[in-house]
């Protein structure tokens, strides 16, 4: 199977590229393509107006997945809001300063990312995966991996260290967009009729 990745964060395809199903072959985002606007109140509501989009102007399938970090001292925020908390344009340095500015001295740092997975067909197909990862944010900036609120999140499910901190592999094994990638085998053995890969 054919899928068109509807994102343009090279961090984020990397990811996406090494949690696919060998099967699957993972097409880049068309250049042609503009930037999509994400206006939909919801994590899945985003990733579906990424994928249509895509899959709408390839005439074929597309995969993108939407993710928000909810933090509980903040009500779940920011969320859905989770790219532009810092306003925009979109900067990930400024959205983990203005993170750990709101929660300097609080007592309760909890927090989860949750992720949306979308495959979609130019056919009006839909499906969903989603998967979650529950931590803590840091005091303060640890690790140079990954992207994003990377440095500052650290999972309950490992050591004490960021996701920055870790190998790919080893934030994949617990990461939000891992488990959710982790479903998507049998997805797609459901839509092409096969075994799972
Ligand atoms: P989006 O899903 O690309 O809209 O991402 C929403 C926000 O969450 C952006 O600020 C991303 O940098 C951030 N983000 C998405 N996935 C991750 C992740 O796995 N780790 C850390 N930050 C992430």
């Amino acid at each position: 199977m054919r899928l068109v990745c509807a994102s343009a964060n090279p961090a984020k395809v990397a990811e996406l590229a090494r949690l696919m199903p060998p099967r699957v072959e993972l097409v880049p985002r068309p250049g042609s393509i503009g930037d999509v606007e994400e206006t939909a109140p919801t994590l899945q509501g985003n990733a579906v107006i990424k994928a249509v989009e895509v899959a709408n102007h390839v005439e074929g399938w597309a995969i993108a997945d939407d993710t928000g970090l909810e933090v509980n001292a903040l009500g779940g925020e920011p969320g859905v809001r989770s790219a532009r908390y810092a306003g925009e344009p979109p900067d990930d340095a400024r959205n983990r300063a203005k993170l750990l500015a709101a929660l300097e001295g609080a007592a309760d740092r909890s927090a989860r990312f949750r992720t949306v997975v979308a495959i979609v067909s130019w056919q009006g197909d839909m499906h969903y995966e989603t998967g979650e990862c529950a931590g803590t944010i840091a005091a303060e900036e640890r690790g140079t991996n990954g992207f994003g609120y990377d440095s500052i999140f650290v999972p309950d499910e490992g050591d004490g260290r960021t996701f920055a901190e870790m190998t790919a592999q080893e934030k994949d094994a617990v990461s939000h967009r891992g488990r959710a990638m982790a479903k998507v085998p049998g997805l797609i053995a459901r839509i092409t009729g096969t075994s799972p890969a």
